[in-house]
């Protein structure tokens, strides 16, 4: 399960911004995924609670924000929203689109105590 190691790389982060600002706790973690990550928001959320344990986000809340997924169309020459990789051009049918937008990961923000 890969969410397992992105949950590992969550906590890397999270631990680091709290040796580098000083702080103890973390009450929720803010975190952006596209929709176009192959990222599952579920599976994340049950992997989180288990790779926070005894770290600064332990009990920490997990809030997941979504971030849609855009794609550069070559036949239409614009960017449009898509839905998921390889979905065709909502404007032209076309199955030429290169996924530009909503395709990571990130933390957004961290709340502390
Ligand atoms: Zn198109």
């Amino acid at each position: 399960m890969h969410e397992m190691s992105l949950a590992e790389g969550i906590r890397q982060i999270v631990e680091d911004a709290g040796r580098a600002q000083g702080f103890g706790r973390v009450r929720t973690v803010v975190l952006e995924i596209g929709q176009l990550a192959s990222v599952e928001p579920e599976a994340l959320r049950f992997c989180f609670d288990v790779v926070m344990k005894d770290g600064i986000a332990d009990g920490a809340a997990l809030r997941i924000e979504r971030v849609p997924g855009t794609g550069w169309c070559l036949q239409c020459a614009a960017t449009v929203p898509i839905d998921a990789l390889y979905d065709p051009c909502p404007r032209c049918g076309g199955y030429r689109v290169q996924a530009s937008g909503g395709t990571g990961m990130r933390v957004k923000e961290l709340e502390i105590e």
